[in-house]
């Protein structure tokens, strides 16, 4: 990895990496915000159904204080037992005077043993004589204060102490209910319209837990928070959302944000990638790009240096036998050829880069291509020690084709196999069919190509790397160049080759049924 690749990754690690950490905090902070928000609103809501059900229960005391004020409704039974059957919570009640500290039971449900009654009167007058005191000085005031005690013996009880001026006597008035039966019975109606098929209530007994009234009975999760019954101090009440609760509002809410942050976490990371990609992408480029100019100048230096050379040494006319001269004229004459070659390669491939390369398609005898390829290359082959065959299947098939592109990928094949041949220097060129192909293939026995460069020996710019293979000069256009012209003549260019063996590229063109071919 080079450094401006690694220094660009840190960069883009912190672009995406810091907003996803500091959306994900920011997330996450607001999430306890809102979480507080919905537990307060339902906190107020709470409190506001607390504050309705607390002056209904008062209503139904002031009347109960109301109707037992008179003096006929204790004394008389059947108005008592008449008021006793309207309010089937209340199962017992009493009287306490207490300037002569005597109580008397006025009313005691059948049931319900004296035995169990009277001492839980007697401690609750005994434990709230405070209490009982400010009672009367409520009353004084004019405000017959009600007040409710829960049952020393029984949770379930709740004792309802209220004082009253009798002439001279001053009594304490208590009522004994049973509070499930009074929130079930007396409450309900009201809990049930505040609850309007939206809210859960519920009513827990603060000392077992148990959940003596509900709306919705099967719901579950309802949030206690200590909100007493002004009436009924043993008992709590809890709401919640109907189908849901507070904690899974909050806990849908948090995975949702948390959802939403690794979507972004993952479309940054993946913008970062691309990105990545991208930069890799254009860095090789540049590398290739800089490494072309150098390996082009590098094959343009030597023919250059050699016309210079002996172009310099003709006008001195320091070369004195005509032979000499001949063969002077020829090297200039050849490496001329050799640098128009090259920079023909480059203009052919910025063509074919730019989409401008036109090809004129006709008739081409494969045969007769590779011969005058052939005859012209013979020598100059053989000049540099090369052996060279060439084998020909006859009667092949004519294939349409541009005539000079299909030579320059040839001569492109062939140049490679003598640049890339070191001392078995063995060359054939084949031309034939194989099924609906038809084919030219140059084969040398050279330094050859491993399996992992054979993938990228068509790619544009690619060489190579010279240092542990060879140190041959070249473009590295070659080959992609062949491949471009192979493409264009819907036809391909395989290559079969061994490290130290040799190489052979073979061209295929498909046989289309022409009036000539059947
Ligand atoms: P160039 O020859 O200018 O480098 P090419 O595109 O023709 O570019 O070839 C790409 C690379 O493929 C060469 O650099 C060389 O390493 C490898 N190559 C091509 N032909 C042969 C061959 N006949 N034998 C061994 N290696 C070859």
């Amino acid at each position: 990895m080079n450094k401006q690749y690694k220094q660009a990754l840190i960069i883009l690690s912190l672009l995406v990496s810091v907003p996803v950490i500091v959306f994900a905090v920011y997330e996450y902070s607001s999430i306890t915000r809102e979480e507080k928000l919905v537990a307060e609103v339902y906190e107020t809501q709470l409190n506001s159904i607390l504050f309705s059900i607390n002056l209904y229960s008062e209503d139904i005391i002031s009347s109960w204080q109301l109707k037992l004020s008179s003096k006929s409704a204790v004394s008389d039974k059947k108005i008592l037992t008449e008021f006793i059957n309207e309010n089937p919570s209340i199962k017992f009640l009493y009287s306490y005077d207490t300037e002569n500290n005597k109580t008397t039971i006025l009313y005691n449900e059948k049931e319900r043993n004296v035995e169990e009654t009277e001492p839980s009167i007697n401690s609750i007058l005994k434990n709230n004589s405070s209490k009982i005191d400010k009672l009367f000085a409520y009353l004084k005031s004019g405000y017959r204060k009600a007040e409710p005690i829960t049952d020393t013996l029984s949770s379930e009880i709740t004792h309802i102490l209220y004082a009253s001026t009798d002439e001279k006597e001053k009594i304490i008035f208590g009522i004994g209910i049973d509070s499930k039966e009074f929130i079930n019975k007396a409450l309900k109606p009201r809990l049930q319209v505040i609850a309007q098929e939206k809210l859960v209530i519920s009513i827990f007994n603060k000392r077992t837990g148990e959940k003596v009234y509900s709306n919705f009975p099967g719901e579950k999760g309802e949030a206690r928070n200590d909100k007493m019954l002004w009436l009924l101090p043993g008992y709590e009440m809890a709401i919640k959302p109907l189908n849901t609760t507070i904690e899974d509002i909050a806990n849908k809410r948090k995975q949702e944000n948390l959802i939403i942050t690794g979507v972004l976490a993952l479309l940054l990371s993946a913008g970062a990638i691309f990105l990545l990609r991208n930069i890799r992408k254009e860095m090789k480029l540049s590398e290739i790009k800089s490494e072309f100019v150098s390996n082009v100048s590098h094959e343009l230096r030597t023919p250059l240096a050699l016309i210079n050379m002996f172009a310099e040494t003709l006008s001195m006319g320091r070369v004195k036998t005509e032979e000499k001269k001949q063969e002077y004229y020829e090297i200039i004459g050849r490496e001329t050829e050799r640098l128009s070659a090259i920079v023909n390669k480059i203009l052919n491939f910025s063509q074919m880069e730019s989409g401008k390369r036109k090809y004129k398609f006709e008739e081409v005898d494969m045969n007769e291509l590779v011969e005058k390829i052939y005859d012209s290359y013979k020598f100059h082959l053989k000049n540099k020690g090369f052996e060279v065959e060439f084998e020909k299947e006859e009667n092949l098939p004519s294939i349409q084709a541009d005539h000079g592109a299909i030579s320059e990928a040839v001569i492109n094949l062939l140049d490679n196999g003598i640049k890339y041949s070191k001392d078995k220097k063995e060359l054939s060129i084949r031309t034939g069919k194989d099924g609906k192909y038809l084919f030219v293939s140059v084969a040398d026995k050279g330094i050859g190509i491993s399996t992992e460069d054979k993938k990228k020996i068509f790619e544009k710019f690619f060489r190579v790397s010279s240092d542990n293979v060879h140190n041959t000069k070249g473009t590295g256009l070659g080959l992609s160049i062949v491949k471009e012209i192979a493409a264009a003549h819907d036809g391909v260019v395989e290559v079969e080759s061994s490290p130290g063996k040799g190489s052979t590229f073979t061209l295929k063109f498909m046989i289309k049924e022409t009036k000539q071919n059947v």
